[in-house]
Formats: structure tokens, sequence, C-alpha cells
């Protein structure tokens, strides 16, 4: 399945924006396939160096913008009967996945402070957790629809802006996470800069990305889920993200490639990506309740069926989700 295409010619074969090397060769041509908004095909390369798969060329951001649906976050199904209960499950299984990320928090807390940053927010699951656990949770979003839900589903102080807007005016905080964020930047390490900005000396950024060296990744070729052809413009290999960190000043270490909210839901994409829920969500064409309830059921195996494996590559190095735990150098002295 893995979609390699030959050589591109090399007046045509970008610079690799993580580690720079030059001359990456064409991975593959590929399409929106989850949302189907984007028209036509995108190119993307393979550094030969770090492994790293990005677009090329970039999208200006105004178009960028307009390859997303809106939401393209989640927020419950409120509403009676089948529909009702749909929306309660899910939000109790997204919290469920999310406790994931908080427990990562946790055992990454040692120090006193609790201050907590959250780049890319969303409608504020995580935040909401990581508050019942003793976080003060801030947050950041480009979308205002994002930053207004977060606000009314859980309360949350949240502001609208991006990494380099200084949303929370200069404050810094004892630790930065950034779940699925970087993959969507056109300047990554430029975006890791601002965030360890924002960290105080020896705080913690926390990453989370897809891993483009991961078994699912390497089957899947260019129908893997986690390349989100054209809304993620990099895809990291751990080698890659590694040397970005460096390049900003953070010392690294990456610590997992186990996500329980990401791993066997990408492979379960990957393999049936007319069942996922974003996806269907994002294209906006709602079949009535119980059909939806159906399909939710049915991803719901794919899901359970993709446990195991997932477990399993990520038990080899080679799971679908890169954790990486980077820290500001302390202050001298
Ligand atoms: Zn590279």
């Amino acid at each position: 399945m893995n979609e390699l295409l030959p050589d591109a010619g090399p007046d045509r074969d970008p610079s690799c924006p993580v580690c720079e090397a030059a001359r990456s060769p064409l991975f593959a041509l590929a399409p929106d396939r989850l949302f189907g908004i984007a028209a036509g095909t995108f190119r993307l390369y393979r550094c030969s160096c770090c492994g790293c798969v990005f677009q090329s060329p970039f999208p200006d951001p105004d178009t960028l913008s307009t390859w997303y649906p809106k939401p393209y976050w989640w927020t419950e199904s409120r509403g009676s009967g089948l529909a009702g209960f749909l929306g309660r499950l899910e939000r109790t299984y997204r919290e469920f996945v999310a406790m994931d990320h908080v427990r990562f928090l946790e055992r990454h807390a040692s120090g006193a402070g609790r201050t907590l940053l959250d780049i890319g927010c969303s409608s504020g699951t995580f935040l909401h957790l990581a508050r019942r656990r003793g976080f003060l949770p801030h947050g950041i979003d480009v979308s205002p629809q994002a930053v207004e839900a977060a606000r009314r589903q859980y309360d949350l102080p949240v502001r609208q802006g991006d990494v380099a807007s200084d949303a929370w005016e200069g404050r810094t905080f004892d630790f930065v996470t950034m779940f699925h964020v970087l993959e969507h930047l056109p300047d990554p390490c430029a975006a890791l800069s601002c965030a360890g900005a924002m960290l105080k000396p020896g705080g913690s950024l926390i990453l989370q990305v897809p891993n483009v060296s991961s078994c699912q990744a390497r089957i899947f070729g260019a129908r893997w889920y986690g390349l989100d052809v054209p809304r993620h413009l990099v895809n990291f290999t751990p080698q890659g993200l590694r040397h970005l960190l460096d390049r900003a000043g953070l010392s690294c270490r990456i610590v997992r490639r186990f996500s329980l909210r990401d791993n066997p839901a990408s492979l379960a994409s990957s393999l049936a990506p007319a069942l996922d829920p974003i996806g269907r969500k994002g294209r906006g064409k709602s079949m009535g309740a119980a059909v939806e309830g159906a399909l939710e059921l049915c991803y719901f195996g794919l899901f359970l069926l993709a446990l195991p494996p997932a477990f399993l590559e990520a038990a080899v190095g080679r799971g679908g989700t890169i954790w990486a735990h980077a820290q500001r150098p302390p202050a001298p002295g």
C-alpha cells in the first residue's frame, strides 16, 4: 500500500524544514482523504537524512485555513434519546483516553509549580481533567469557536491566539503542552522557540505528534491516517523531532511511543477511513441518529481490535505517536 513514487528530479527536490538537509526525494502525491475539502493532490517529500515527511510547497496561511472543517475539534452532541446517549458516551470515552495525557503530565511534575499552558487546547477536555488533578490550567487556540466551547463547556481560562501571538502577555508557566499541534505549523522550529520562551527556567514542554517512522505509517504509506494531508505540513520521526528541539535550545528526551487516544484510532481510521468519527463530522453528511450510532459502534469495535497491534508496535519502539518531554535549561546559579 506504500505509494512510493519515483524521484521527481533534482531541481524540484526541496530541502528538509526539520534538519535542513538538501534535496529530499518525492514520497507521494496524496489527496485530502479525511474531509475532501482541499481540491487536488499534494506533494509529500521524505527527508533522506532525518526521515521526516513534509509537504512542499507550503500553502499560504489563508489557503491553509480553508482546509479545516468547522468544527475541527470535539464538542458534545446534546439532545435527548439515542443522540444524547451517544454524546454522553463519547464524552466519557474522550475523558477516559485524555486521562492518559494527564497521567503523563503528573509523572513529570516533580517540582512545586503546577501552572500549565496548553497550546492548541481545542474545546478543553485535557485542561479540564488536569485542573481536577491540581494543575492551574490556561489555554490558547487559534479558533474563536474552540475558545468559546472551552469556556462554555468547562469554564476554562482560554484565550484566542497562536503560539507566536503572546496571548498570555509575557506570562511563563511550569508546563507547556502541545498535543498534535506542531505538525500543522509551517515553521515548527520557530514555534518551539516561542513555546520554550513561555516556560519558566527548568520548566517542561510536553509534545505529542504522529510518528511517521511507526509500523503503521510504514504499512499504510501515503494512506496513513496520521499524515492528515494536507493539514499536516511536517510529519516527524523521533530523530527529526529531537533535532528540532535541539535547534530551539531545549533539552529533549523522547519518552514514549504509545498514546491510548491516538495509536489504535489512527490504525482503525487508516483501515476504514469512512468510519472515522472526526472525518464523518467534518464531512457534515449526517445519516440520522440510528445509522450514525451503528457507525460509532462499528468504529469502536475496530478500535478495540486495533489495540493489540498498536500495543505491539509501541513495544518494539515503533508506535504511532511520539511523546517528547523537553526542558528549558534552569536559571544559572
Ligand atoms: Zn530532515
